[in-house]
């Protein structure tokens, strides 16, 4: 990237590759700052309000999964509509904490800040302010504060708030809160119109008081959602440290608790404040259990004391970075954004267990906190090479709706289980159906990310005790919704379905869907028939479980061979679906920048009429089942669709990144992901304020190690076909399979590998078998000829010069952009 390109205020946010720093602030932008500077672990998230509570865009602490229910009120109404609505709530903010010098408050926005930074280390895991202000009195206070979401400790959080007076004594109140701010409501929201990416917006009490307390610098708030009957309890914990003299008061009433100090600051005299923040939620426990549990978390983190949490927060994040950094040399304006993009999915991700990874994590109330396939797809890859064991709650998650998704099926009238297409608890919470419900291709997903999870980490218990039920129900599910035509038509087709693209809805064999049920069928018959015979125990207790029928799997495999793959003959393209191409093409090129995205300036009838893509979907399939389609299939598909994909949703441009690289377009590619890259640190999309957009920070790992490593991992087997871009002088990283680290370094004209920790391991590059063993990095030039050890020059195992669909294997040179 020229630094021309580079979209950051470097004045501003400077470069710097393992912090994302912010030297001044600017309230007209805080909601993207907010979201950028949040902090959470999966399961707590702050948004980066500053400790003062302004300036503010939106107020946010949320807790995955803890959200309120409300009827859906369909104008018109028909069976099997979406009935409950599930809306993620602003829980009590456990941030502010307020400071009066000489009486005068501290509010960004008019006082005089000598010096400001704010900085979100991605090392530490800690958010960090550290400012100058000048006081009207002219007295200068330094203010430094901190902010951590444990990812060690799943219900704690913690602050320091630091204080020194620089000119002369004077009277200090530091008044630090927790307080139910916005009653579970976004006041965002509320500006929410026709923008269907936003949160839902209440017009009622969310929140019902249930508990308050107050003693020894502790406040304890508790809650129940009105409606969905969720409890919470949230809880802090101060320890002030101070030479200075100072007195206490602690009050605490429904909806606020403070702890204030009352300080004779003394000049050049530290004045130490720890905060502990506590929050633990339920479905069923009552709220003073939950008291009771924060106050067992507090208890702990005050044994431990604040240094060990920043340090166990430390070592936690060295071991991340080891297994999952990737390392861009002499581009640190692109490391800094990579980095912070792999960080947001460990705050997406890292402890959400038991709850689902949200669309915005918990970093904002965008699409009202609801779980969809991004997790699947986009993020679920990157978790299951770097995280498996994040990977793997993900996907147990998807389980533990398992009961509800067979309810679901039965509702739309298919037998097994039918994934919804949002929801939080469980139930669908589309209202929508035709971008909703009718993407049955979410029961794919989840058996794609199964798969991908189980291949990587050997993890065969797991699909032996659950997954296999997974794959068993979404199979029973395609073999149901599909349908033999007859009439001399052998073929298995699904009607009736809406791919990933959204600008096109309720279509006839959907070649996304159609592709990846495919897979889902075959795998799920490949699997069942393995227990057979690996574990006929084992696959008695499931066919027991599921009551298989004899000719289950049968079926399946001839709906698998038989699946109607749409393809044009005359424009040598597959179709998006049956009818794709009947349609007229959108002139996107004359689209006027101010009526994009288009889902907010046409009716969606207006986009369903038309060849107009939201996001890559044939593209998406040739990437995921990239084994099924030839090179010649994937360069025409990606040459048809591109021009008419508008990029609208943001898990569009890391998919067409990776596609580019494929097909040969590698300036494109290296576009493409500069897009993804910036999605939110330069707001591309106008809603960052909204929160993460997570699928595409998921999507920027996929992109440099499918993309420009080349990486697949069809069916288990790794293979490489690097496309580095000509400007990048390397590009390093590391995965993990089963219990091998192998190390991964990409340069212009090789591709090394080491195994770091573990077994040998085998992979394939360009066709050719590598045998990776301990100790003994191996390098495969990127020139045509054999894989080198070092010191044990071609001794390597070569497997064929052929790719996997057949091509012979040319790429040697590197490829220019194609005409
Ligand atoms: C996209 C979906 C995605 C959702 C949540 C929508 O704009 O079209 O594919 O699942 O956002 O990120």
């Amino acid at each position: 990237m020229d630094t021309a390109e580079d979209p950051m205020d470097r004045t501003r946010f400077p470069v710097d590759p393992w912090r994302l720093v912010e030297t001044a602030l600017d309230p007209r932008d805080a909601g993207k700052t907010e979201t950028l500077f949040a902090v959470a672990n999966g399961y707590i998230g702050m948004r980066g309000n500053p400790e003062e509570g302004r300036p503010a865009h939106t107020h946010g602490t949320y807790v995955n999964g803890f959200h309120e229910t409300w009827p859906i009120r369909h104008a018109e109404e028909a069976y099997g509509f979406a009935q409950v609505g599930q809306t993620l709530v602003n829980v009590p903010d456990p941030k502010t904490i307020k400071i009066y010098v000489d009486d005068e408050p501290l509010t960004l926005t008019m006082a005089d800040i000598e010096m400001f930074e704010r900085s979100l280390d991605f090392r530490e895991g800690v958010l960090r302010r550290r400012l100058i202000w000048r006081t009207s009195a002219g007295k200068r206070v330094q203010v430094n504060t901190t902010r951590l979401v444990s990812l060690t400790q799943r219900h704690l959080a913690l602050m320091t708030f630091d204080v020194m007076l620089l000119d002369g004594d004077a009277p200090i109140v530091i008044s630090s809160q927790l307080i139910n701010r916005q009653d579970g409501r976004d006041d965002y929201a509320t500006a929410r119109g026709a923008d269907p990416r936003k949160g839902y917006a209440f017009e009622r009490r969310v929140l019902d008081p249930q508990l308050q307390w107050a003693g020894d610098g502790r406040l304890v708030l508790g809650y129940r959602c009105h409606d969905s009957r969720m409890t919470l309890a949230a809880a802090v914990d101060h320890t002030l440290t101070t030479a200075c003299e100072y007195t206490t008061s602690t009050s605490v009433e429904a909806d606020a608790g403070k702890q204030v100090y009352t300080i004779s600051g003394r000049q050049g005299e530290p004045i130490h404040l720890e905060k502990a923040v506590a929050i633990h939620t339920s479905r069923g426990v009552p709220v003073r259990e939950l008291a009771d549990r924060c106050r067992r978390t507090l208890d702990r983190a005050a044994r431990e004391g604040a240094e060990h949490i920043f340090d166990q927060q430390k070592a936690w994040l060295a071991d991340f970075w080891h297994r999952a950094d990737v390392e861009l040399p002499g581009r640190p304006e692109v490391q800094q954004a990579i980095r912070w993009n792999l960080f947001q999915v460990v705050q997406a991700a890292a402890r959400a267990e038991v709850q689902g990874i949200a669309a915005k994590g918990v970093t904002g109330s965008g699409y009202s906190g609801h779980y969809f396939w991004d997790t699947e797809i986009y993020v679920i890859p990157f978790l299951t090479y770097v995280l498996p064991q994040a990977a793997r709650s993900a996907i147990r998650f998807r389980y533990s709706m398992l009961d509800a998704a067979r309810r679901r099926a039965l509702e739309v009238a298919t037998q097994g289980a039918l994934f919804p297409w949002r929801t939080i608890n469980g139930e669908e919470a589309s209202a929508y159906y035709a971008a909703g419900t009718a993407q049955y291709h979410i029961d794919a997903d989840v058996a794609y990310a199964l798969d991908k999870y189980v291949n990587a980490s050997g993890d065969t218990e797991f699909l032996l005790d659950e997954g296999v039920d997974i794959l068993v129900e979404t199979a029973r599910m395609w073999a149901d919704l599909g349908f033999w035509r007859g009439h001399g038509d052998e073929q298995f087709h699904i009607h009736s379905v809406t791919g990933p693209d959204e600008y096109t809805t309720v279509v006839n064999d959907n070649l996304f869907t159609n592709v990846m049920a495919r897979f889902n069928l075959a795998k799920a018959a490949k699997s069942v028939r393995h227990l057979r015979e690996s574990n006929p125990h084992g696959y008695l207790r499931m066919a027991t479980r599921l009551q298989l029928g004899e000719d289950e799997v049968e079926e399946w495999e001839r709906c698998a061979e038989a699946m109607a793959i749409p393809f044009d003959e005359r424009l040598r393209v597959h179709p998006q679906d049956a009818h794709f191409l009947e349609r007229e093409v959108w002139d996107l090129e004359h689209t006027p920048e101010e009526l994009r995205p288009l889902l907010l300036h046409y009716h969606p009838l207006v986009l369903y009429r038309f060849q107009v893509l939201k996001q890559a979907d044939v593209v998406l399939a040739l990437f995921l089942q990239g084994d099924k389609f030839t090179s010649e299939q994937k360069l025409a598909d990606f040459e048809y669709y591109d021009p008419i994909t508008t990029g609208d949703s943001t898990l569009s441009a890391v998919v067409q990144s990776i596609m580019a690289a494929e097909v040969g377009y590698h300036e494109m590619a290296l576009r493409y992901f500069y897009t993804g890259l910036f999605v939110d640190l330069d707001d591309r999309h106008a809603n960052t304020s909204d929160g993460v957009h997570v699928a595409s920070t998921g999507g920027v790992w996929s992109a440099l190690v499918y993309g420009f490593g080349g990486m697949r991992d069809y069916d288990g087997r790794i293979t490489f076909d690097p496309r580095l871009p000509a400007a990048w002088e390397s590009l390093i990283f590391r995965i993990t399979l089963r219990e091998t680290l192998l190390k991964v370094v990409l340069s212009q004209d090789r591709i090394e590998f080491t195994v770091e920790e573990g077994v040998s391991t085998y992979v394939e590059v360009r066709g050719e078998g590598v045998r990776v063993r301990p100790g003994i990095p191996i390098s495969v030039p990127l020139d045509g000829q054999g894989p080198r050890r070092h010191g044990d020059v071609g001794r390597s195992p070569l497997v064929g010069g052929r790719r996997q669909d057949g091509s012979v294997i040319t790429a040697s040179v590197p490829r220019s952009d194609r005409p």
